[in-house]
């Protein structure tokens, strides 16, 4: 029997669902705030130049160093170019980037999100554009709670407008790799670039501005899966932003310290000045141990080493650390750090296995292929003379930026003759085939054995296409059919 549900026991877990409290972010000065503006600059830099980075592939090819060219199934990086054929280069890229995910979780903790994640760095633009316009967190607090003014409709609309601003570029740069970058930005200009390109503009734009703007720390904490998949991949051993109250315990105010201290009684380092919660940009004390909210970007440490210094303190009271050396520590014993271990070694391992594998494939890859397709019906057919005929569609790959002459061979079937439909041209009997740079080139290539021939009802033959001039070949299996 179903036991009715007491609505008082449901309070007891809480709401599922609580509103959000505005973090005001204070800045902050120190060694990681300083990492933290570097990787934004580069990460920035990347993005918005990277698609007016030209690279010379030759007069067939296009100059961009790096481009998605969906017209021409091709994406360009730098001297690599793909082929839909070649997707599976993808697979390993992903291999890659996900153990290098896992070992930078293994290692420090969260650091992709706080120092990489494209909603960490764009997030963090946005607060110091906000900085610059209302000014510094208390500044934003008391601004926040005093009457509108006119003077405030005018920050407002400034920092909206630069934070719109800089959405709308971040949807103009990405754009920008899926088509010429100097030729499609005349054409956004102009007015003359395909809708879909103002339609992606439009997308991102709203994207940034919301995401950057106005969720901020909430995606972290509710939208990306990440943290909850992080904290089910961690071990003891990882290094994770830590308050060391073995240091800081009993926290009390610098001069009540040294009054407990003088007379003997046990005082912490922390001053509970709140420094750390301040600057937080998730809005969450550190000091309540790990919280699923941190991103570990290390500001609190910034904060809490400026206290300690003013204060004539040791830094570190907020360190990358773990609980075992906490633990140590109140034992009396060093501290031990293991970032060799056996699941660093293992993503390691993975990463190097597999980025030698792709590297060895692309740099022994073949620049030409062949794909053949039998015709279905019919299967074969028999000649008034007594021959017999099939029929395949063939598809010849070049890889290269240039033209290029290949011959055709078909192996198993020493006395048969081979045409190409539409190539006349032939030496010894071999066609061939004039194929265009960059390009696929299809076409019917008919293969007759004389009458008599002594073979099984189904061959196996191979189609072989070559290269003379740089002794590269390729080859694709098929048979031939007897009626
Ligand atoms: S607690 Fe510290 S490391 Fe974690 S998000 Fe806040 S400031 Fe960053
Ligand atoms: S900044 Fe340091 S001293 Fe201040 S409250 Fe945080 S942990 Fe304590």
């Amino acid at each position: 029997m179903n036991m009715p549900i007491d609505p008082a026991n449901l309070a007891v877990d809480g709401p599922l669902y609580a509103a959000r409290r505005k973090v005001y972010s204070q800045s902050v000065s120190g060694t990681f705030r300083n990492v933290k503006w570097g990787l934004m600059a580069f990460c920035l830099s990347v993005y918005y130049l990277l698609p007016f980075v030209r690279w010379d592939r030759g007069p067939h090819a296009p100059s961009q160093a790096v481009l998605v060219d969906f017209p021409n199934s091709r994406f360009y990086f730098f001297f690599i170019e793909l082929w839909p054929q070649e997707v599976y280069y993808f697979t390993g890229l992903l291999i890659v980037a996900a153990m290098a995910l896992f070992l930078m979780n293994a290692i420090g903790g969260r650091i992709w999100c706080g120092y990489l994640c494209p909603q960490t760095v764009w997030t963090d633009l946005f607060y110091a554009v906000e900085r610059l316009v209302e000014g510094d967190r208390r500044e934003r607090i008391r601004k926040d709670k005093a009457r509108f003014s006119l003077r405030r409709a005018g920050e407002l609309t400034t920092k909206h407008a630069l934070w719109l601003l800089i959405a709308w570029w971040t949807g103009g740069a990405w754009v920008l790799y899926f088509a010429d970058a100097p030729t499609l930005v005349k054409e956004l200009a102009t007015f003359q670039a395909p809708f879909v390109a103002y339609l992606w503009i439009g997308i991102l734009t709203f994207t940034t501005y919301t995401l950057a703007g106005f969720m901020r720390e909430q995606v972290c904490t509710y939208m990306c899966p990440w943290p909850r998949i992080q904290a089910a991949l961690t071990d003891e051993w990882a290094l994770n932003v830590t308050y060391r109250y073995d240091r800081g315990e009993p926290r009390t105010s610098a001069k009540k310290a040294d009054d407990l201290r003088a007379k003997g009684l046990p005082a912490g380092d922390c001053v509970d000045c709140a420094q750390c919660v301040a600057v937080c940009p998730t809005g969450i004390d550190i000091r309540n141990g790990a919280q699923l909210e941190c991103i570990m970007c290390g500001l609190c440490i910034d904060a809490c080493d400026n206290v300690m210094t003013k204060l004539g303190r040791p830094p570190s009271l907020i360190a990358y650390d773990n609980d075992i050396n906490i633990k140590r520590r109140l034992e009396g014993k060093a501290d031990i750090y293991r970032l060799v271990r056996p699941r660093t070694i293992i993503y390691a391992a993975i990463i190097a296995v597999v980025g030698a594998i792709m590297l060895y494939t692309l740099a022994t890859r073949s620049l030409l292929d062949i794909n053949v397709l039998h015709d279905r019906n019919p299967l074969a057919v028999k000649l008034s003379d007594g021959s017999v005929r099939n029929a395949y569609t063939v598809r010849f790959l070049n890889k290269q930026s240039h033209y290029r002459t290949v011959v055709l061979d078909i192996e198993g079937l020493p006395a048969a003759r081979v045409q190409v439909v539409g190539s006349d041209a032939a030496t010894e009997g071999r066609p061939y085939i004039a194929l265009g740079p960059d390009k696929t080139t299809e076409m019917r290539v008919l293969v007759t054995v004389p009458p008599g021939a002594q073979l099984d009802k189904s061959t196996a033959v191979h189609f072989r296409v070559t290269d003379t001039d740089v002794r590269e070949s390729a080859a694709a299996r098929d048979h031939f059919i007897l009626p």
